[in-house]
């Protein structure tokens, strides 16, 4: 670590509430490296809703923190117990899914580091890596949707004929990575979002058709669209304002995934109101699908090759600099954007 300084910039929360409680810092310490870490020089840092709910108070962390989920960047130190053991050197390039990203440095445990390959940019890797696993865990082992070269090697995208999919906040940064992982995956995808500019994000991710969820009564569209079926599957990251019409629009038989609280946590629920339809609720955290190291490495992998293919692409609404991350809060709170919100550290 001799060429790493001893103080770094980043952004420290010391008590939770709005986007303001979000402090631009300039002299927090480089984090010490313990067994098994490695110090990464962050470069791009993804933000993600669930960043905001540890901002809030609505999910419970120690105070002081520094919050942040995902980053790209450049390994710039390896705890001694790695130097001899590990595939990791100084100058690798690296994606990873772990605590404290809001910084110029953050000690990450060698085991959640993807290595990323020749052509992909840490910009790409930073903007897509926890929302691309995210779609590609809940398309794959929430629904239940097989590999799509199992499914059907002919398979064309457009031409489907696989399971209704609906996808709220379709224009959004998971929203937009659900659905092109669903369209890869032979679903006919409906997407709703918020706003006819926001309906034709939605569209070009490969939405089939885009509900306006301001401007339509989406349940009605839904119905319609599906001839008064329904959908097989419905992935729902707003929550509470959406979750009651789930249960109206999924087919029988259908599965609801509920993953997300943007417009605030889904109340609790009685499960009687699943029997008449027989509905499979689920609440997935992307973390529990990627609990162990073959899990992490065989799903970046599938991503990489994804990106690398174009077949899944990412949708930047902007870059922010690390110290206007408030903004970036308040934004994305706001309902303002369209595609992922990246920090250029
Ligand atoms: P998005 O880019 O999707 O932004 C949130 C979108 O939600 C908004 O753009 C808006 O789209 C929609 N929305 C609807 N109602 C509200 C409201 N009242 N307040 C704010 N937004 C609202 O964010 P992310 O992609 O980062 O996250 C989306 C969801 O996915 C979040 O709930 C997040 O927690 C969840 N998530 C969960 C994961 C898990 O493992 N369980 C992993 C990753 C994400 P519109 O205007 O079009 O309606």
């Amino acid at each position: 670590m001799s060429s790493t300084p001893k103080t770094m910039s980043g952004i420290l929360i010391e008590e939770t509430g709005g986007p303001e409680v979000l402090q631009w810092k300039t002299d927090l310490p480089v984090p010490e490296l313990k067994e098994g870490e490695v110090l990464v020089r962050n470069e791009f840092v993804g933000v993600n809703f669930i960043e905001t709910y540890f901002r809030t108070g609505l999910y419970k962390s120690p105070l002081p923190l520094i919050t942040g989920k995902e980053a790209a960047g450049v390994i710039v130190a390896l705890h001694p117990s790695l130097t001899t053991t590990t595939e990791f050197k100084e100058g690798t390039r690296v994606a990873y899914i772990a605590d404290h990203a809001y910084a110029q440095f953050t000690a990450v445990p060698a085991d959640l580091l993807a290595p990323l390959p020749e052509g992909l940019s840490t910009s790409t890797a930073g903007a897509s890596f926890l929302q691309g696993l995210t779609a590609l865990t809940f398309v794959r082992e929430a629904a239940g949707l097989a590999r799509p070269q199992h499914a059907n090697p002919n398979h064309q995208l457009g031409v489907s004929e696989g399971p209704w999919a609906l996808v709220h906040a379709a224009a959004g940064g998971t929203g937009s990575m659900l659905v092109q992982m669903l369209a890869v995956h032979g679903a006919r995808v409906i997407g709703t979002a918020g706003g006819k500019e926001k309906c034709e994000v939605a569209r070009a991710n490969g939405a089939q058709w885009a509900v306006d969820s301001k401007g339509e009564n989406v349940v009605e569209r839904v119905r319609e669209i599906t001839g008064g079926k329904g959908v097989d599957v419905i992935f729902d990251g707003v929550g509470k304002a959406t979750f009651e019409s789930d249960l109206e629009m999924v087919a029988r038989k259908g599965t609801v995934i509920v993953f997300g609280n943007a417009s605030g946590p889904v109340p609790p629920v009685d499960v009687l109101k699943l029997s008449a339809k027989n509905i499979k609720l689920m609440r997935p955290a992307v973390f529990a699908y990627l609990a162990t190291k073959e899990e992490r490495d065989a799903y970046a992998k599938e991503l990489f090759e994804l990106l690398a293919a174009g077949k899944v692409n990412v949708k930047v609404h902007e870059v922010y600099r690390l110290a206007d991350v408030a903004r970036a809060h308040s934004d994305l709170e706001g309902r303002k954007t369209a595609g992922k919100l990246v920090l250029k550290v």
